[in-house]
């Protein structure tokens, strides 16, 4: 039966509900007006709820009015306080709405009779009810056939409500209440439409946001969030807050590609000079050829070091960036960077403090790479005669890899900005020291992708440590 009604329902309602969907979706109704006309319909509810109360309890006590007087008649009847014989010219009670038939039981005489004179009966709606009309208007009549024995007296009584009164003054009350509700209606819908619409505004104002943003205009668009909060509100101010990071992020490539030109436009106008120096005396002084030969060699060297290391941070960012990563022993690694180093690096000290085995799951060229940038800029930003330490450490399964140099040092304002791409300190331009600012970016997205961190100690014109920690695969 539960499955029939089921199939029943999915048959017609469900296409009923596409129809009415679709003849919807041609309109363009907003938020604020579907709200509004939610209101409007809880509205009508409650006043035909309202409208029904109020004529059910006023009817009701209507006729809890008649019934208290039908029981007084029958207490007086009873107690011979009224003759029955009175009501042969007029029955006292009519004028309160109550009608009367007394009947002899033993002789089946008629001793009073004006229920019929009451109402000219025209439709019967339920058993007691009926729709007449008295001097011409249609009133409601609530008639009671109740039979009721008076005492021993072998009389008995019938009765009717007449509620035609109280109904008159209803259908008189009805259009003013209806117009009360009608105006009140309209109040709450204008009242509700301009509120709601306040409440959308951050809606609205975010749409035409959208319109009008570009990269132009990234910066100084933002979404107005001022007054009281809301939930519209916080989303605006996530929009806000999406929309600096949006431009922060596109001011950083901006800068990236500007540095990036900088750094390109360098060796490229070396080689340039040195292009037109071969084109006009070269061909023929055998001094300058060696001389530009050997600067086109450094400078294409250098270009092709930059174009490298360019490539693999838009690789990371691009997130193209692939490791392969498996165990080996990391005091391998710093062993054979220690031997490299040593053959290629004149007129320094360097050293060993500890060289532990050390197990590391990770992509041992990147690593490499890394430990690498380290290793170089010590040698770079030291002088002849300085020392560097490099050692490799076992700390309860962690690896710790540590690079100090008794170099130039850093500054305050250099230790916290060497891991931004571009960044050189001042003193290393000033002495033309070669480098593009970017190993260290480089190094520091390798480690991070092995979950590891870098601590950097340094004071200017002393020295430098990296310490690096790689912890161990759990
Ligand atoms: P590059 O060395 O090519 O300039 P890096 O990203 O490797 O780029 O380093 C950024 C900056 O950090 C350097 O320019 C330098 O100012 C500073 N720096 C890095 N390592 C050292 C070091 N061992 N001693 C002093 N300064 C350093």
């Amino acid at each position: 039966m539960v499955e029939w009604i089921r199939k029943l329902l999915i048959r017609t309602v469900l296409p009923l509900r596409k129809r009415k969907e679709l003849f919807f979706s041609q309109f363009y109704f907003s938020i604020a007006f579907r709200i509004s006309l939610n209101y409007l319909r809880l509205l009508i509810i409650n006043s035909v709820v309202f409208c029904l109360l109020f004529v059910g309890v006023y009817l009701g006590i209507s006729a809890y009015d008649s019934n208290t007087l039908q029981k007084q008649l029958v207490f007086s009847l009873e107690n011979e306080e009224i003759y029955i014989s009175d009501f042969e010219e007029k029955n006292p009670y009519y004028m309160q709405g109550l009608s009367l038939k007394i009947l002899n039981e033993d002789t089946q005489q008629i001793v009073f009779n004006d229920i019929e004179r009451s109402i000219e009966k025209r439709d019967s709606l339920l058993h007691k009810v009926f729709y007449g009309t008295i001097d011409d208007q249609k009133v409601l009549i609530v008639k009671d056939t109740q039979k009721i024995k008076i005492g021993d007296t072998g009389y008995v009584l019938y009765f009717q409500f007449d509620l035609s009164e109280e109904c008159l003054l209803l259908y008189r009350l009805l259009p003013f209440v209806i117009l009360l509700l009608a105006f009140f209606t309209a109040c709450v819908i204008g009242y509700g439409k301009n509120g709601d619409e306040k409440v959308f505004l951050p809606i609205k104002n975010m749409s035409r946001l959208a319109n009008r943003l570009t990269v132009n205009n990234l910066q100084s668009e933002r979404i107005n969030i001022a007054g009281t909060k809301n939930e519209l509100k916080d989303l605006a101010e996530t929009i806000n807050k999406m929309l600096d990071r949006i431009e922060l992020s596109y001011e950083s490539q901006k800068q990236f590609v500007s540095d990036a030109s900088h750094e390109l436009r360098t060796p490229i106008a070396v080689i340039q000079g040195y292009v037109n120096m071969l084109d006009r005396w070269g061909k023929s002084d055998p001094e300058v050829l060696e001389e530009s030969i050997e600067a086109i060699k450094n400078e294409s060297k250098s270009m092709q070091e930059l174009v490298e290391k360019l490539l693999f941070l838009s690789r990371h960012d691009k997130k193209t960036l692939k490791l392969e990563k498996h165990m080996f022993n990391m005091r391998v690694l710093v062993e054979d960077m220690l031997k490299e180093t040593k053959m290629v690096t004149t007129n320094r000290i360097i050293e060993t403090k500890a060289l532990e085995d050390v197990m590391v799951y990770g992509d041992r060229q990147a690593l490499k790479q890394a430990i690498r940038v380290f290793v170089d800029n010590a040698v770079k930003y030291t002088s002849d005669g300085d020392s560097i330490y490099i050692s490799c450490e076992n700390k309860d399964g962690d690896c710790v890899i540590s690079v100090e140099d008794t170099g130039i040092g850093m500054t305050r304002k250099d230790i916290d900005n060497i891991f931004e791409r571009f960044y050189r300190s001042d003193h290393v331009r000033d002495r033309k020291i070669n480098g593009h600012g970017l190993g260290l970016s480089i190094a520091k997205l390798i480690i991070l992708k092995h979950t590891g961190n870098i601590r950097v100690r340094s004071q200017y014109t002393k020295g430098s440590s990296f310490i690096v920690t790689l912890p161990r695969r759990r």
